[in-house]
């Protein structure tokens, strides 16, 4: 069978055969619906994660609109309710606007609390003692952690996309944070099995431990694994005495010096020698190159496409997906890096913000920025990021590795012809054709 022609829904009583219906529902249901229907649970889910975090920080503001919307959305995937197609697509572009609003509560969250990220080198080395490794996007736990480590002489690390912590000035005060370990999640069993430190999981990604260190391992918050301790609130006595317990490190040189945190503020600040270098034609095009990074080979196309562009376009990035290329040194353009890591995937707000501010002092219309996107996605997070990125009609949006699985060749279709999507392919084959393009975006 066609993957285009399966489903699988199994949510009232007349699943086929007791089991589930995988061909069409007994109801009707057939299988592009129940595809986005899945689609928009998984968009709202990637959501949630950012108005989780934003609310564990106190900015928990009322939210009428998003609540209308997640019960008028979930209303309409209950049975027999709604079987128009068009509408479920409809509710995933107004995920995406909804998403917008989660990911600026956060923002607003995160520089109220923290202060506005600053470009920050970032030692990816071990330093002589003990030490706890949190991983996850989770800033509120390294914060209250890094307070009950002070003075203890225990190191705190960060592991994947807990890098860009080490960019907000609140959390620059605390010496002990000194340094990012490891690539993105996936990384985690090797990494975790190699240092004998203890580890804090604070959001996604994590994965089933390995029993190598399933002992040194807590997690805390929405985060659980079975056989775990899991801790509630915030006191993390538990992880600071296992640290305790545990060998000294010893001392390991850095591999590469990471940079992590060009805010907003940080890249405007530059907008006017980004501006004389667009107009002298010394800055050809921008990219935003990131998101969610999958443990597949087709991975790699990001690290290709990043050392093939030319030299004078400038990338930025964000989300893990920066580990498969944020150690290359790929240089600048009279003073003006050409990786700049705006953070966590959801600053993919603070991208939308510096891409507005550009074309406001460039003097053109958005549709004129030379700015393509290229983004990598895994869960739900990016397929929310999607969604208000198409929401914002941004189109000629390049996706890969792998097209999501939810989508059939029918949506596929929709996708392209109706928001541009287009899957990667070969890079060098891409760049061309994405130079080539004028107009990038709308
Ligand atoms: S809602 Fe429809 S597709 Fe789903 S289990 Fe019931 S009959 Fe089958
Ligand atoms: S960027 Fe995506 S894949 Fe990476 S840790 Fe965050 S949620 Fe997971």
């Amino acid at each position: 069978m066609e993957k285009e022609e399966r489903m699988f829904c199994y949510q009232c009583s007349q699943a086929a055969r007791g089991i589930g219906c995988d061909v069409i529902g007994i109801c009707g249901k057939n299988p592009t619906l129940a595809r986005l229907q899945d689609n928009l649970i998984y968009s709202i889910q990637g959501m949630s994660g950012y108005l989780y975090r934003a609310r564990r920080l106190g900015f928990a503001p009322p939210l009428p609109e998003i609540d209308d919307f997640i019960s008028r959305a979930f209303y309409s995937m209950f049975t027999n309710v709604n079987f128009d197609a068009e509408s479920f697509l409809e509710l995933a572009v107004e995920s995406g606007r909804m998403n917008l609003k989660g990911m600026r509560l956060l923002k607003v969250a995160y520089i109220e609390r923290y202060g506005e990220p600053e470009p920050t080198k970032v030692e990816t080395g071990i330093r002589k003692g003990r030490g706890i490794i949190v991983t996850g996007h989770g800033l509120k736990v390294l914060e209250e952690l890094l307070k009950q480590t002070q003075g203890t002489g225990i190191n705190v690390y960060t592991h994947s996309e807990m890098l860009p912590a080490h960019a907000y000035p609140e959390f620059k005060k605390y010496k002990h944070l000194v340094g990012n370990l490891g690539k993105s999640w996936h990384d985690q069993r090797r990494l975790f099995t190699e240092y004998p430190m203890a580890i804090l999981g604070t959001s996604n990604c994590v994965l089933i431990p390995k029993e190598e260190y399933k002992d040194r391992l807590f997690t805390t918050g929405p985060v659980r694994l079975p056989g775990i301790k899991h801790i509630n609130g915030y006191d993390y006595t538990p992880v600071i005495e296992k640290a305790k317990s545990l060998p000294e490190l010893e001392e390991k040189p850095s591999e590469a010096i990471l940079t992590t945190g060009y805010s907003r503020s940080a890249v405007l600040s530059l907008k006017d020698k980004i501006k004389e270098l667009v107009v002298k034609g010394k800055i050809r095009h921008f990219f935003l190159v990131g998101g969610c990074d999958s443990p597949t080979g087709k991975m790699e196309y990001y690290r290709d496409f990043v050392q093939l562009l030319p030299k004078d376009t400038v990338i930025l990035t964000l989300g893990c997906g920066k580990f498969r290329f944020n150690d290359l040194d790929i240089g600048e353009i009279e003073g003006i890096p050409r990786l700049i890591d705006l953070g966590q995937c959801n600053d993919a707000i603070v991208a939308l913000d510096i891409a507005t501010s550009l074309t406001e002092a460039l003097g053109i219309p958005a549709k004129e920025l030379p700015l393509t996107l290229v983004l990598c996605w895994m869960n739900q997070d990016a397929i929310a990021i999607l969604w208000s990125l198409i929401a914002l009609g941004i189109k000629n949006i390049y996706l890969g590795p792998v097209p999501p699985a939810w989508v059939n060749d029918g949506i596929l279709e929709v996708l392209a012809s109706r928001y541009g999507i287009k899957l990667i392919g070969d890079p060098e084959e891409d760049i061309d054709e994405m130079l080539s393009v004028e107009r990038l975006c709308t």
